[in-house]
């Protein structure tokens, strides 16, 4: 790929994604196939005036070897030196940028016990650390770039070096960056309208959205009183603006915990820790999840549910209309980063304390007070929008608003 190019994505990354500030320290979490990026990125963020850049190595392959051999007792335990690092630096207001670049199939055959465990202990151990990123006290963000397994698995029958082309620009499509394009210039008028569409949701104020496709989804959702649904840019705890997904399409909020009934099925496959989930069935009653089906990997769905109790209900809900420009690419990505950009979404597990007003200052006991998701070690985004989802808000006072009809907003 151009060096021009990869430079500008290393350049939005920082600038744009976490907005790094003049004397901020940077924390860049990759994999170690993906060198050659980290180091653009850190040779931008000096530029940007950063104070320090550290970055947090991992390798799939070895975390694959040390689910299929490693003792068994140590998945319950995360290593109290990596947890001190996240704890220290996001407690001195450090920015994040995670560099994503996954094997749909890394973790394919691996106990899905050990996966589970493994998560509940490293969520608990580093519990400080995610409360700042949920709360968006520090700025974070997430970026992906291709692997070949990745990119073979989206373009099958292509040789990889072919494969890992077509993703690169897959990739930079939807982040917006082209030959001689305004990347910075085109995210600040793409965020300006997710913006707009967030605020005509919040000022509807609505009690409840019903949905209903042809798949087989019938769910009510009800919503929190002073919810609020945000997109593109938001603002960390010094008031700086950040963007934490790249690419993003959507506007979220969270749903009422216990304020969901019917049926969701899932429209597209997920991969969920290394291993590909698809036809989701999920079943819920007073918020609660009562009954989780897939055609294929249900044992890890499960296993994923099971985390906590928190993890049984819904923490968020997303729109992004049919006629998305990643959805019209037609590629699926096998990569949530991408694929929730491309439908309408929920997740189970926690929600982000910001989708109500005054969020952000709240206890977990005070959000569970105003009704939304705040406690799990989870948080994982399936994809539920159709072509002809139809989505119908229901106001505090009875009247009945189309919010999507045939997969698109309809405001
Ligand atoms: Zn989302
Ligand atoms: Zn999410």
């Amino acid at each position: 790929m151009k060096e021009e190019l990869l430079r500008e994505y290393a350049r939005l990354a920082v600038r744009m994604g976490v907005n790094l500030q003049k004397g901020q320290k940077l924390v860049v979490r990759a994999g170690v196939d993906s060198a050659y990026f980290v180091r653009l990125v850190t040779e931008e963020a000096y530029a940007a005036g950063a104070r320090d850049v550290i970055v947090h190595w991992s390798d799939e392959k070895i975390a694959r070897e040390r689910y299929l051999h490693a003792e068994n007792d140590v998945f319950d335990e995360a290593y109290p030196w990596q947890v001190q690092m996240f704890d220290l630096l996001s407690a001195e207001g450090a920015a994040f940028l995670s560099v994503s670049s996954s094997d749909p199939a890394a973790f394919e055959g691996v106990d899905p016990d050990r996966i589970r465990r493994f998560s509940v202990a490293y969520g608990k151990a580093n519990e400080k650390f995610y409360a700042r990123l949920m709360a968006s006290r520090i700025p974070w963000s997430i970026v992906a770039i291709p692997c070949e397994a990745w990119a073979k698995k989206v373009f099958p029958g292509k040789s990889g070096e072919e494969a890992v082309k077509l993703l690169w620009e897959a990739i930079f499509r939807s982040v917006r960056i082209k030959d001689g394009g305004d990347a910075v210039g085109e995210w600040t008028a793409h965020c300006s309208r997710l913006t707009d569409q967030a605020k005509k949701l919040n000022d509807y104020k609505f009690a409840a959205l019903r949905y209903e496709n042809v798949l087989g989804t019938r769910l009510t959702v009800e919503l929190p009183e002073g919810y609020l649904f945000a997109g593109g840019s938001e603002k960390d705890g010094r008031g700086v603006d950040f963007i934490a997904n790249m690419p993003t399409e959507e506007v979220f909020s969270a749903p009422k915990r216990d304020g969901v009934n019917g049926v969701v099925c899932s429209s597209k496959p997920l991969v969920l820790n290394g291993n590909l989930v698809e036809g989701i069935r999920l079943t819920l009653k007073d918020g609660r999840i009562v009954e989780a089906k897939a055609e294929r990997g249900e044992e890890y769905l499960r296993a994923e549910i099971d985390i906590d109790e928190g993890a049984h209900y819904l923490g968020e809900v997303a729109l992004v209309p049919y006629h998305s420009p990643i959805s019209e690419s037609g590629i699926l990505f096998y990569d949530t980063l991408f694929d929730e950009n491309a439908s309408c979404h929920f997740a189970f597990g926690e929600a982000y304390p910001t989708c109500v007003e005054g969020g952000a200052e709240l206890s977990k006991e005070e959000l569970l007070a105003r009704g939304i998701n705040a406690e799990s070690n989870t948080h994982v985004d399936f994809m539920v929008g159709t072509s002809d989802l139809s989505i119908t808000g229901v106001t505090r006072d009875g009247k009945e608003i189309p919010v999507f009809v045939n997969g698109d907003f309809a405001f």
